[in-house]
């Protein structure tokens, strides 16, 4: 049957030359890396529904990827095949999955492409994927032969092939013409390279490509065909010589028995002596017979043990870095990483690497506390097991975070069920919380530049950490730091180390919004500033809702600077002030009189204050009453 591609296949070769100009090279390859992800894909299909049903795959048959380049003897019809003995696709799945999928699952991609300047595009094809599409940037016909496995429902399968070019809009599907070439189940895909991409037919170039982006993205093998030379015993050459020999033998025998022995002996025996060395060489055994013969082989290209297996000592940080892309397919670098082994308290044993994503992802601050990831992935002898981990394995401040911990001793067959009810899983949350707050103030102490990075994306997670998570709550407020009018990056035991004598409270000014130059030039920050007072300056959506929450920190109070009960603490000013004040109401009681008539409906006093330098006047908050921000709040609800 006959089916149409409306335009995909035309469009994506656009996109494929006109990123030639350049970069083609690396955004080209990125074929491989999908075209393995798609057999990783059916691999794990496979394996996971054997788990119930055991005769679609029990256990015996290989479950691999292979690669091999071929050509034909003339040197035409170049080509690369990637195979796998996964869970294959009926003429059906061929159609559906190859034949629409592809649409939707690139539309955006173009549509992205499209909006973008050639040089971003490059990109965009590497961030993004193409999937079974990204074919096409090497090749211009593709063949897909593929079997499912035999079930109840489809108890007799055929090896169907899918056929497609690059310039045509419409593929065909007909039974495979071999037969079953395939097995059991399994996808075979055909690529007939381009004429500029003959360069994957070098094993070099496919296993450099192999090594750079797939080697952490699949945990079954992948195979590259090789040929290889070896010297082999030359059968021939050897009957030969076995021939030659037993016909000399057949001769002197004949030669010998001629001759007549008595006489000639006296002369022989001393030629002999003479010869021996010649005669020993003659028969030391013949230098063996061999030939050079190609040999087929297969070489596992992904044979190193997967990197959170890998001893730290040996692995670089772009080993980390790439391995973080391929794995979560996340291509903003992570900040940061930690990697470590342990035993858990009920005996499990695991490694784990955990990251600092660069970036949040775009659904995490609508409801942080609401967010759901599937990123700490559970491998068990190194085998992906699931990574819905349920509600509670990590505290919600820190649902954000991309991990992955393989356990030595939970059985392979867990469920999801009874995982989460092991001990492990539930001694998964200290761990990790652990080793983010471990890593985070690693950092902290030891790299300046780096810990200003990470207050850029995670400043807010500490505040909102402190607010959420009680237990956790003090190593949390420690890693935030806050603006101040007298410095950046203060920290509350900064702050509290430079508080003056006598400061029982702990200033802050908050404003949702503002700048902090705004705020440190309000009124009510001028005089504490002249009388040298550090004041927070707050101005992050979080900062009023922790100060709230925290009410004090090491038993000292926070005190709103625009609100009243502000207590300077140095005694002898204060009681001048004090006595300045009493003198002023005195002195201005008309005016205050006056201007309380005036205002009595919007103002509930008017007072003298001691904390203007430069400003006439300024409406303060109650001190019970609501904060400016808040009020703010309020009236934007009530309009
Ligand atoms: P994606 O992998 O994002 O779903 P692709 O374009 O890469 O998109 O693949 C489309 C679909 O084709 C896959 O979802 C899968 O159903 C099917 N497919 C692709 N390659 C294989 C394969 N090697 N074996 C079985 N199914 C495959
Ligand atoms: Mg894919």
């Amino acid at each position: 049957f006959l089916f149409s591609v409306p335009t995909v296949a035309k469009r994506l070769t656009i996109v494929s030359t006109h990123t030639s100009t350049q970069c083609c090279g690396p955004n080209r390859d990125i074929f491989l890396r999908e075209l393995i992800s798609n057999a990783n894909d059916a691999l794990e299909k496979l394996r996971l529904t054997a788990l119930t049903d055991k005769s679609i795959w029990d256990g015996t048959e290989p479950l691999n990827i292979s690669i091999k380049a071929v050509k034909d003897e003339d040197g035409k019809n170049a080509r690369l095949v990637i195979s796998d003995t996964g869970i294959g696709m009926s003429a059906e799945e061929l159609s559906t999955n190859l034949g629409t999928l592809a649409k939707s699952g690139t539309s955006d991609f173009l549509a992205q492409a499209e909006s973008s300047d050639s040089t971003g595009t490059g990109n965009l094809i590497g961030a993004f994927g193409l999937g079974f599409y990204s074919s096409f940037l090497v090749a211009d016909r593709v063949y897909v032969a593929s079997i499912p496995p035999k079930t109840a429902r489809n108890p007799n399968p055929v090896q169907n092939v899918f056929s497609s070019n690059a310039d045509d809009s419409a593929f065909e599907i007909f039974p495979d013409p071999r037969g079953n070439t395939l097995g059991s189940h399994g996808t075979e895909i055909t690529l007939y390279l381009k004429e500029d991409s003959l360069e994957y037919l070098e094993n070099d170039k496919v296993t450099a490509l192999v090594n750079k982006h797939s080697s952490y993205s699949t945990a079954f093998p992948i195979y590259l065909f090789t040929q290889t030379t070896e010297e082999v015993p030359d059968e021939e050459a050897i009957a030969e010589a076995a021939a030659k020999a037993a016909a000399a033998a057949a001769s002197s025998s004949a030669e010998a028995a001629k001759s007549t022995p008595s006489e000639e002996k006296d002369s022989d025996e001393a030629i002999v002596e003479e010869e021996k060395p010649e005669t020993e060489e003659k028969k030391e055994p013949e230098p063996p017979k061999t030939k050079t013969i190609v040999v087929d082989d297969w070489a596992q290209l992904n044979a190193l043990p997967p990197l959170w297996q890998r001893d730290p000592k040996n692995a670089t940080d772009e080993d980390y870095e790439l391995f973080y892309t391929a794995f979560w397919k996340d291509y903003t670098k992570p900040l940061s990483w930690t990697h470590f082994s342990g035993d858990s308290e009920s005996g499990t044993s695991f490694k784990a690497i955990i990251y600092l994503p660069g970036k949040f992802d775009d659904e995490y601050w609508k409801q942080p506390l609401a967010y759901k990831s599937e990123d700490v992935k559970l491998m068990v002898k190194r085998v992906f097991i699931t990574s819905d981990l349920g509600e509670d394995v990590l505290p919600k401040w820190a649902s954000w975070v991309k991990a992955v911990i393989d356990a030595e001793d939970l059985p392979l067959n867990v469920s999801r069920e009874t995982l989460q009810s092991t001990r492990f899983l539930r001694q998964l949350k200290s761990i990790i919380t652990k080793r983010i707050l471990q890593l985070f103030n690693r950092i902290a102490e030891d790299d300046e530049e780096k810990f200003k990075k990470i207050l850029e994306v995670y400043g807010s997670i500490f505040k909102l950490g402190a607010v959420e998570d009680f237990k956790n709550r003090d190593k949390l407020i420690n890693l935030a730091r806050f603006s101040t009018n007298q410095r950046n990056y203060t920290s509350l035991d900064q702050y509290l180390e430079n508080k003056k004598q006598g400061q029982k409270q702990i200033f802050y000014l908050s404003e949702m919004g503002k700048s902090t130059e705004d705020l440190a030039q309000s009124v009510f920050v001028e005089k504490l500033h002249a009388r040298g007072y550090e004041v927070l300056l707050l101005n992050e959506p979080l900062d009023e809702i922790l100060v709230q929450n925290l009410r004090q920190y090491k038993n000292i109070p926070f005190q709103d600077v625009a609100k009243a009960g502000l207590k300077f603490g140095d005694e002898d000013v204060e009681k001048e002030e004090k006595e300045e004040k009493e003198e002023q109401t005195e002195r201005y009681a008309p005016l205050l009189k006056y201007l309380k008539e005036h205002s009595k409906d919007v103002v509930r006093d008017v007072v003298i204050s001691n904390r203007l330098v430069a400003s006439p006047c300024a409406v303060v908050a109650d001190s019970h009453g609501y904060t400016g921000n808040i009020q703010r709040m309020m009236s934007a609800q009530t309009k």
